[in-house]
């Protein structure tokens, strides 16, 4: 596959993304690695307004490398907040980027002779044997996030690419309503109305299968 353009990790964007996620750690990076490389093949940059780009991981929780999705939500501007991300919890590391505007996307995947091999390495042994990943000493640390930024991406992920991927629009709304229960702001959206009322999900299920007075 040829990419025009094939972004590096800077070191300050290392850092700040290690500041963003907590801890220095192998998965993160590599994270930042399969990001990029989802951008650069698609010829895109970072996410702004957020409906320009879509992610989906396949992380699920409390599993090994889950740090995976920080990086990838770091690098592509895909996160929690503007909802241009979702969690598919396949228990898999991998990424789909979806370019709205054109509708092509990619997969990037990581290959499993590589995990395997990570896997095997005295950072993963030590994080089994309960050790959290701050508390690791940086000589085990460090060497492994050192080679996750530079290694050549071909033997770290399998990409795949796609014409015309499903693109979901949802537009952004501004309107709230007050419950006519709990008195808090809730999205309309997420509402339902009874007997006149407009209730959020919580209060409505309360009112709704309430026993008769
Ligand atoms: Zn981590
Ligand atoms: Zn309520």
């Amino acid at each position: 596959m040829n990419i025009d353009h094939l972004t590096a990790i800077t070191d300050e964007e290392l850092k700040n993304a290690q500041y963003f996620h907590g801890h220095k750690c192998p998965a993160m990076p590599q994270g930042l690695r399969a990001g990029h490389l989802a951008m650069d093949i698609l010829g895109v940059s970072r996410a702004q307004g957020g409906g320009e780009l879509q992610a989906i991981v396949e992380i699920g929780d409390h599993h090994f490398s889950g740090c995976f999705a920080d990086g990838v939500q770091f690098a592509t501007g895909c996160t929690f907040g503007k909802g241009n991300i979702t969690k598919q919890p396949l228990g898999k590391f991998a990424l789909t980027l979806i370019d709205t505007a054109t509708k092509r996307a990619v997969r990037v995947t990581a290959k499993y002779e590589r995990m395997k091999v990570c896997l095997d390495m005295p950072f993963f042994t030590l994080r089994k044997s309960g050790v959290p990943p701050f508390k690791l000493d940086p000589e085990v640390v460090e060497p492994l996030i050192d080679d996750v930024v530079h290694r050549d991406w071909k033997e770290m992920f399998d990409v795949k690419l796609f014409d015309e991927y499903p693109v979901e629009k949802h537009e952004e709304t501004f309107e709230a309503v007050e419950c006519a229960h709990c008195k808090e702001m809730v999205v309309t959206r997420y509402t339902k109305e009874l007997e006149g009322q407009r209730y959020c999900l919580v209060c409505f299920d309360a009112q709704a299968f309430r026993a008769k007075d």
